[in-house]
């Protein structure tokens, strides 16, 4: 079935998506399509929505466990030229959600504007940055959005103001379309002060975090959310403490440096991954009666 035929981008019939992921883990999917454009992006919506094929929509890869057994979908990436721009406009950043945050930092750095710093170190795009509200302890990348423009899964092109968007711990409203770009607001500074500040970021996380393995960073949202949607213990600790860090299973392994992270050792399959969260869930459950709930988005 040639439901894609009239597409101007690229697309590769059962691709492997574990090559698309930081974990280094995934089946293939039907389809991977990366459109040119927007008016591309749209065809392949509307194509999609009349032959009834799924999509998913994905960034960076570092936020996702993808299904051993793949996706009967068509998995859509915006890493592409014309989603990855990024201009200046005052002290405004508009970005393509198809860039990377690292992208968005340094670019905002040479042009003396700053507020993106404390992101520096997550691997991910400016798209799954936004839908999963990513941060670092009580600072989100939400506070610093203007207005988010998006696709709906008609093909409709939208832009959504600040009014129209809802930030929470590691979640948003922004998940039911698929993000084209933002606007961030920053501030002046100048770029030797935003450069130190990048540094002590990258340094922290170099000695805090797992880098040399595959992850997908925190596995689990740290629990006990407090009344401003706070993070209140995290979860990290509280795997620690059951004694877990280093325990495996096949290829997955909770690291050593950093309890809330599985790490592939070299040849984890989802499941081993899902296995081992299992483990953690019932273990901190035991002894400490909390239910800890994944934070990577499960794809099956
Ligand atoms: C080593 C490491 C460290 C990390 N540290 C942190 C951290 O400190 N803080 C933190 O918050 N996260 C962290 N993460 C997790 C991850 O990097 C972030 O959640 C990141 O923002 C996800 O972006 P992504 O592009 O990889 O999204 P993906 O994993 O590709 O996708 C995540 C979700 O976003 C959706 N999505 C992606 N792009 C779009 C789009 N354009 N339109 C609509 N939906 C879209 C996907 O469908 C999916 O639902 C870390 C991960 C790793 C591997």
């Amino acid at each position: 079935m040639n439901w894609f035929k009239g597409l101007k981008g690229k697309i590769k019939i059962n691709e492997l998506l574990k090559k698309h992921t930081t974990f280094k883990i995934g089946g293939r999917a039907d389809f991977f399509i990366i459109p040119k454009d927007a008016e591309d992006l749209r065809f392949v919506v509307r194509q999609a929505r009349i032959h009834n094929i799924k999509i998913r929509i994905i960034g960076a890869g570092s936020n996702i466990l993808v299904s051993d057994k793949g996706l009967n979908h068509a998995v859509v990436t915006l890493d592409c030229a014309y989603f990855k721009d990024i201009i200046i406009k005052g002290s405004k950043l508009e970005t393509g959600s198809g860039a990377l945050m690292s992208e968005a930092i340094l670019f905002s750095q040479k042009k003396s504007l700053s507020g993106l710093e404390f992101l520096t170190g997550i691997p991910g795009s400016v798209g799954g940055s936004l839908v999963m509200n990513a941060g670092v302890q009580n600072k989100n990348i939400g506070v610093l959005v203007e207005s988010v423009s998006v696709m709906g899964y008609d093909g409709k092109i939208k832009i959504l103001k600040r009014r129209d968007l809802s930030f929470g711990y590691r979640r948003s409203n922004l998940g039911k379309y698929i993000i084209l770009g933002a606007v961030l607001k920053l501030r002046k500074e100048s770029r030797e002060k935003i450069l130190k500040r990048i540094k002590g970021y990258f340094k922290q996380r170099y000695i805090s975090q797992e880098w040399k393995l595959p992850s997908a960073g925190c596995v689990f949202k740290n629990p006990s959310v407090d009344f401003a949607d706070r993070p209140t213990s995290p979860a990290g600790r509280l795997i620690d403490a059951c004694g877990l860090k280093g325990k495996g299973i096949g290829g997955a392994q909770v690291s050593f440096k950093h309890a809330n992270f599985i790490i592939n050792t070299g040849k984890a399959k989802a499941k081993d991954v899902l296995q081992l969260m299992e483990l953690i869930k019932r273990q901190v459950k035991i002894k400490f009666n909390i239910n800890l709930e994944p934070e990577i988005e499960i794809w099956k």
